[in-house]
């Protein structure tokens, strides 16, 4: 179906609306609650500024870009016969299969004819007129509705570093989360990363095989461990699918919906023997065991932390020969896991290559990129390719990008300034009618789990103002209040909190991120889930409702 926009002006406030909802992108949470939505027999238009589905999956097509989800404990579950026709090839499914399964939920759904693609939104304005939504594209095009959904991605704007010269580079240069669709010919070629977070390890460790020679510009080492990744075999592809509804109830048990579960014991309650083969047996796990399924004390106990961080140090040491660099590959800053870890493949050993150099740009920073390639404090470098793997504006990012207005016409930005604040990650007061998917302050972790239960919450409103003949839904300043110090509380104690990274909103490459913030909600999936459902089973008093 296609829609003609709707050129300036914007539409008189009085005249019906074009759509019940707006859903701002198309990645796993538009998709859903897009197929939620009809189902109330609702009119619904997705906008999308990508050419096409996928969200995460659809942009970031750098090499070796995969899970670090177990790919069944991710899929959608909402659909027993899509559970049982996909099968999943690896235990940690690359990009390509993944995109390839959102395309094919896309398809079964009929999902495609609601979603516009090369349509990025601009604004968002909330007229009182009309209880609804105006939303203005990138061409100046507008559209309203009753409802306005953003499900625009916690890591969905890439950001670029903040070094002179970037623009005169005269090779090739990629940001890994705007890979192009054309493959990359590395063979043979001087070869830059910038940048060591979990998409920079995917990327070292795919292509140091491959290139002439790569150098890696390396700020701030992180923890990473091994993914131990591995295909499906026809007999545990059978087992995994007799068994999804008992994994899907774990995934709902565990603290991040994970399918790793914590140790009840503390590091120091068993001894230094047990300790080690404890850890020998995590790091030989498969996916985030390490780091969710560990003893219950590491990410809260200075102490307990410090003996895992020695843990994987000494491992580092083992995997990498060059004692100097391996010292440079282990982190001094931040303790195991504070940060979201890394899982790798080989990673430690691309170090033991002939043809792989470590900067450290800590010792050395980066001065400028020239037009052959980058000179830092000490050296010039020359290169045929740069690629960028300097992450997002993680959470906020996206909604700073979109000029949201609420009731008062004041801009989400400025309300937003020292921090967000929600009411359950989900609804704000003075933004009506606006709710947010994988929004700050909202449960995380295995994000696929959260997604489906906040699409059904979110459905469940629009449901129940339905019935209620509702048409104006809206957070108090009391619950947004109430719910942002809750979620401050929360992060209270967890060294995670005392680290700057994307998870407590700092990001050098980002004018006005550089103070620390509670972006994320760090308490349990379960204990999120039991809030709201507590809200919606209170018939959702604590929100205005006209
Ligand atoms: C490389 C990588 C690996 C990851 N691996 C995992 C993993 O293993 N497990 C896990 O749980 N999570 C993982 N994640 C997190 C991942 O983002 C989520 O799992 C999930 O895909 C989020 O879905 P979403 O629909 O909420 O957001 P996204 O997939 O980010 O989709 C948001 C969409 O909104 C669109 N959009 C944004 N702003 C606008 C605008 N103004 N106008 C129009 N469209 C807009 C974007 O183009 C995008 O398509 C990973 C993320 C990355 C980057």
């Amino acid at each position: 179906m296609s829609t003609s926009p709707q050129l300036q002006p914007p539409p008189s406030a009085t005249s019906a609306p074009d759509y019940d909802a707006i859903i701002i992108g198309a990645g796993m949470s538009g998709l859903y609650q897009l197929y939620r939505l009809r189902q109330l027999g609702m009119r619904v238009r997705v906008f999308e500024a990508g050419t096409n589905v996928g969200g995460t999956w659809y942009w970031n097509r750098y090499p070796g870009a995969r899970f670090d989800s177990e790919s069944y404990s991710y899929g959608y579950s909402f659909s027993k016969e899509l559970l049982e026709e996909w099968d999943w090839s690896e235990h940690f499914a690359g990009q390509p299969e993944t995109l390839r399964y959102l395309n094919h939920v896309a398809d079964k759904f009929d999902l495609r004819r609601d979603i516009q693609f090369r349509s990025r939104v601009t604004a968002a304005r909330y007229e009182e007129a009309t209880r609804g939504w105006t939303v203005t594209l990138e061409d100046g095009s507008h559209f309203r509705a009753h409802f306005l959904i953003t499900a625009i991605g916690p890591l969905s704007t890439p950001t670029l570093p903040r070094i002179e010269g970037r623009d005169t580079f005269q090779g090739q240069s990629f940001h890994t989360a705007r890979w192009p669709h054309a493959p990359v010919d590395f063979a043979g070629k001087r070869v830059a990363v910038i940048g060591t977070g979990a998409t920079g390890v995917q990327t070292i460790q795919t292509i140091a095989g491959s290139v002439g020679h790569l150098t890696v510009f390396q700020r701030t080492p992180n923890w990473c461990a091994p993914l131990h990744n591995g295909k499906i075999d026809a007999e545990t592809q059978r087992k995994i699918k007799a068994g999804y509804p008992e994994m899907f109830a774990r995934c709902q048990q565990t603290f991040a919906c994970f399918l790793h579960t914590p140790d009840p014991r503390g590091a120091f309650e068993v001894t230094a023997e047990e300790r080690e083969s404890f850890y020998e047996k995590r790091y030989a796990e498969r996916g985030f065991g390490i780091w969710q399924g560990n003893f219950r004390d590491i990410l809260i106990d200075r102490e307990a932390n410090a003996t895992i961080s020695d843990f994987v140090a000494r491992k580092i040491r083992q995997r990498v020969k060059n004692p100097t660099l391996a010292e440079k590959l282990i982190p001094k800053n931040h303790g195991f896991g504070t940060r979201r870890l890394p899982l790798e493949t080989f990673y430690y050993e691309v170090y033991n290559r002939d043809n792989v150099d470590l900067v450290d740009i800590a010792e050395t920073p980066i001065e400028r990129i020239t037009p052959d390639g980058i000179s830092t404090s000490a050296a010039e470098y020359e290169f045929d390719i740069i690629v960028y793997a300097t992450g997002f504006d993680a959470i906020t990012g996206s909604f700073d990008k979109i000029d949201f207005r609420g009731t008062d016409g004041a801009p989400l930005r400025d309300k937003w300034k020292s921090g967000p604040q929600t009411y359950l990650g989900i609804m704000v007061d003075g933004f009506p009618n606006m709710m947010m998917l994988m929004g700050p302050h909202t449960a995380l972790g295995n994000i696929p789990r959260s997604i489906e239960y906040s699409v059904e919450w979110v459905t469940g409103l629009i449901r129940f103002a339905q019935d209620n003949d509702l048409t104006r839904l809206e957070a108090t300043r009391a619950g947004v209040t109430s719910w942002t110090d809750h979620v401050k509380v929360l992060g209270e104690g967890l060294l995670s909190n005392e680290v700057d990274s994307w998870m407590t909103g700092i990001n050098r490459n980002v004018e006005g991120k550089q103070i620390r913030i509670i972006a994320r909600y760090s308490g349990s999936a379960p204990a999120y889930r039991a809030r709201c459902d507590e809200v919606a089973a209170k018939g959702y008093r604590e929100l205005l409702l006209a």
